[in-house]
This record gives C-alpha cells, sequence and structure tokens, in this order.
C-alpha cells in the first residue's frame, strides 16, 4: 500500500498537465487523499494506546488536506486569489493539532521527565529559531510593502513549523529505543518543513508565491511518509513507555547538537558577509541561550558521570555477596596499613579465617543456603570486630581480617571473639600472623595462611598465631 502511493507521489512529477491545472490539481489532491485514508487505516489496524495522541495527528494531517482542498478551489477553479484565505485557517490549525499530537506521544513514551532530552531539544530550537528568525520571519515582518495583516499570516507558517520541529526533536531525544514508524514520522514532518521552508524562501527572494511541482512533490512525500507512519506496526512504540537506556551521548545527536549550537554564529557569519543589517537583538540572545543551555547539559552529564564513576568504584572495592570490602580493596588496604606503619612504628596483625567444611554444608544444606551463611557470618563478624579493623572476603569462604593497635595477646581474643558471633555454629580456622616490620604484603598473609594450615591440621575450630601468644 505504502509502496504504491510513493510511487504515485513521485509520479506526480510525470503528470503531463502542467502546474496550476486542474487536472495537476486533481492528481494532487488523490494522492493526498488516498494517503490520508492510509494513515486512517493504520491507526485503525494497529490500534495504539493513547489514541488521543493519534486523534489529533490525524486531525493536523486532515486539516492539512482541507487547505489543500481549499486553496485549490479558491486558485484552480474559483480563480480568486487563495492567500490570505480560508485554506490558510486550516493550515495554520494543522500546527497546533499535530504538534499536540506528537507532544502526547513524547508524553506516554516518557513517564518521568527526561531532563537532558528537554535540554537538548532547547538547544536545536533555539539554533534553528536563530536562522529561521534572521533569514524567514524578520524579512517577513519588516516587509511594508505587504499589510501587516497578511504578514502576520505568512509570520505563523515558520512559526508553526518551529513548533513541529520542536515536538518532533523532543520525541527524538526521549532516551530509550527509538521506534521505527519514527524514521517515517520524522521523514514526513522533515519534508512538511522543507516545502514550508523552500516556499517562504522563494517568496521572499522572488517576491511571487511559487508554483513549482518540487514544493507539491515535498508535501505528497510528506502525505504519504506520515500515512507510513501510522501503518508501520511499530507505531505503538511512539505512544508506549520508552524502553529506557541510560542517557547516553549517542554520535547522531552529539553531531546534531553541535550543528545546532553553530547555527546562530553561522546566522552572524552569513549576515557579516552578506553586509546586511546585523539582526543582533535575535542572534544575541540566541547565542547566550545557546552557551547557557549547552554548559547545563555538559554540567548534567558531569554530574551523571561523576555520580556513576563513584558508584563504580564503591562496586569494584565491594564482594557482591556479603558486601564487605573484596580481595582488591583488601590488597590496597593492607599496603597501606604496611606502609602507614612503618612510619607511626605500630605493628598491624592479619587473621586468615577459613570456614570448616564448608563443602559439606553446601552439600547438605544447599548452595544458596552456604551463600546466606557467608552473608550471615560476615554480617555478625563486622559488627563484632573494632571500628578500626577491615573485614575483607578473600575469595571463597576465606576472609581476611586486619588489626591495628593491639597487642598479639588482644588481637587473638578478637579473632576468637567471633567464634561465638558465628551463625549455626559454623566453626572456623583461623591463621594469625603479626607485621615483622620489613615484610611485603604478600609475605605476610602468606605467613597467615601457613598459620591457618596449621590450624586445619590440628583439627579445626582453632586460631595458630605465627608466634607464641605471650611474646608481646
Ligand atoms: P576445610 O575445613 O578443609 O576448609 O573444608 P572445606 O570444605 O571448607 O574446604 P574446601 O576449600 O575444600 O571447600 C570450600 C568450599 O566452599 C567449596 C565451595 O563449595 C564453598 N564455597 C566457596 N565459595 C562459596 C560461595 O560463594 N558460596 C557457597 N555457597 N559456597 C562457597
Ligand atoms: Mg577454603
Ligand atoms: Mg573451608
Amino acid at each position: 500500500m505504502i509502496a504504491a502511493l510513493a510511487v504515485a507521489a513521485a509520479a506526480y512529477l510525470a503528470v503531463p498537465a502542467p502546474v496550476g491545472t486542474l487536472a495537476r490539481a486533481g492528481y494532487y489532491l488523490a494522492v493526498a487523499a488516498m494517503a490520508l485514508a492510509a494513515a486512517v487505516v493504520g491507526v485503525r489496524l494497529n490500534r495504539p494506546r493513547r489514541t488521543r495522541a493519534w486523534v489529533l495527528f490525524l486531525l493536523g494531517l486532515a486539516c492539512r488536506f482541507v487547505g489543500d482542498v481549499s486553496w485549490t478551489v479558491l486558485a484552480t477553479v474559483l480563480h480568486v486569489s487563495p492567500f490570505p484565505s480560508v485554506a490558510d485557517v486550516a493550515y495554520l490549525a494543522s500546527f497546533p493539532l499535530m504538534g499536540l499530537g506528537l507532544a502526547l506521544m513524547v508524553r506516554s513514551r516518557e513517564p518521568r521527565h527526561d531532563r537532558s532530552a528537554s535540554l537538548d531539544t532547547a538547544i536545536i530550537v533555539t539554533g534553528t529559531a536563530v536562522l529561521a528568525g534572521v533569514f524567514v520571519i524578520a524579512p517577513i515582518l519588516t516587509d511594508t510593502t505587504r499589510d501587516l495583516f497578511s504578514r502576520a499570516i505568512t509570520t505563523a507558517y515558520p512559526v508553526g513549523d518551529l513548533v513541529l520541529l520542536a515536538v518532533l526533536a523532543r520525541l527524538w531525544t526521549t532516551s530509550g529505543l527509538v521506534p521505527r514508524a519514527y524514521r517515517f514520522l520524522g521523514t514526513g514532518v522533515a519534508f512538511l518543513l522543507a516545502g514550508d521552508l523552500g516556499y517562504d524562501v522563494v517568496f521572499l527572494t522572488t517576491g511571487v508565491m511559487p508554483n513549482g511541482p518540487w514544493f507539491d512533490l515535498s508535501y505528497l512525500i510528506a502525505y504519504v511518509c506520515l500515512a507510513a507512519t501510522t501503518l508501520h506496526p511499530s507505531m505503538r512504540g511512539l505512544t508506549e513507555p520508552a524502553v529506557v537506556t541510560d542517557d547516553r551521548m549517542t554520535r547522531p545527536r552529539l553531531v546534531v547538537l553541535a550543528v545546532a549550537s553553530a547555527l546562530a554564529p553561522t546566522a552572524l557569519l552569513i549576515e557579516g558577509l552578506r553586509g546586511g543589517p546585523l539582526l543582533w537583538q535575535v542572534i544575541a540572545p540566541g547565542s547566550i541561550l545557546l552557551s547557557t543551555l549547552a554548559v547545563t547539559r555538559v554540567g548534567g552529564l558531569l554530574q551523571t558521570i561523576q555520580a556513576q564513576a563513584s558508584q563504580v568504584a564503591i562496586l569494584a572495592r565491594t564482594d557482591a555477596l556479603t558486601g564487605v570490602p573484596n580481595r582488591r580493596s583488601w590488597d590496597a588496604e593492607l599496603a597501606r596499613a604496611l606502609a602507614g606503619a612503618r612510619t607511626d612504628g605500630q605493628r598491624p596483625f592479619v587473621a586468615l579465617l577459613d570456614l570448616d567444611h564448608f563443602k559439606d554444608f553446601n552439600d547438605t544444606h544447599g548452595h544458596p543456603a552456604g551463600d546466606a551463611l557467608l552473608k550471615q557470618a560476615a554480617a555478625a563478624w563486622r559488627a563484632a570486630l573494632p571500628h578500626d579493623a577491615v573485614l575483607a572476603r578473600y575469595g571463597g569462604e576465606e576472609f581476611t581480617i586486619l588489626l591495628r593497635g593491639h597487642t598479639y595477646q588482644q588481637a587473638y581474643t578478637v579473632v576468637e571473639t567471633l567464634r561465638t558471633v558465628t551463625p549455626l555454629q559454623q566453626t572456623f580456622s583461623a591463621g594469625l600472623a603479626a607485621w615483622d616490620g620489613i615484610e611485603e604484603p604478600s609475605a605476610l598473609v602468606a605467613r597467615a595462611d601457613e598459620q591457618l594450615y596449621e590450624a586445619k591440621r590440628a583439627g579445626r575450630a582453632c586460631t595458630m598465631p605465627a608466634q607464641a601468644v605471650h611474646h608481646r
């Protein structure tokens, strides 16, 4: 259906009758009417959620069609000037209707307000508005050869186009996967805007109303693309909550933002090169707004990155199961503690704990119960240990403890105290070693590990110090 419509639209250029004749206008209207009907069929077939958005969208399209019909009747049948006329009322009514439809799509795709998307949209629209203001709207408004009413009506078109661009951009910037139907929608609205823009530019430069087939073709392509939007099954996604991905700055978005931010200085450049009247009243506020928006956007991104970075740092240091520091964090803590001990003369202790017969526990009670025990044991030990002690999961069912500011006897007692709080009468064996003042962290842990092995050999459920307890 869409392919047939697309061929019919393209064939518009080949219609033998010249532009301005009833035959040609009739062909245009016939293709437009079929596209409009197809768009209605699409909405009925796909049954999207939030029909209100789609009804407004279709009404907007229908207004456009009514405008085309009125224009043709006035210009081609009655041979009267179609501007300003009822055709303008219909054309202009299509902007708020379609705009509101698209705005409702944004609302349903984005249940929670997406600040980044709004900022990006504001950047796109501000840049475009400066360009349109300088080269389209200002020349129309200052054209004193026309009366104020007709100038106001002509101005309403680029303003309406900007509104459509704004909601279209807002729909695009909503985070989450963009449904395929959006491509048709974007292309359709783009051709609509291109037709309007081309019309304005020709009108402004030549002073006569353009009547070439290219504008009609552009509008016909827009009709067909907008019909394709509603016919594509993915159109339902345009009024469903978006599958939210993270706030990623994709390359196309970055390119669009870079281009949009450059539009205000570009307008200044063109005006300067042309030696025309410098519209600083538009360009300067536009530039200030653009840089403010850009800085706000970058600031938001940086805050997100900083928050994520600290979250990642915490995750990288933490054991996922027990929530205590992991091996990576332990290695860093121990190295730092030994470096500190070199200067303050303290003697840190390292204890290595290993649950006894834990494989049997898993075999008897199941792995999830084993996990739960590891979690509970770590929590109980953490609560029982002095505040400045470090408890880390060394791996599997092995834990390490770093103690500072204790005598040998005290360190031994601290480790032994943990037996009373270990859940489910689970026992553990432990090796304890005091830093000798020169050895590397790995050597200290290795000595504690040797003592742990000794504890296992001695029958488990005990703590083996590397030296006799009474040494200090
Ligand atoms: P021993 O008294 O000699 O230490 O006996 P053991 O069974 O505890 O020793 P072994 O090193 O042979 O087995 C350790 C077991 O710990 C094996 C594994 O099933 C269990 N284990 C290691 N990590 C986890 C874990 O994250 N969750 C659970 N549920 N079990 C674990
Ligand atoms: Mg083990
Ligand atoms: Mg074990």
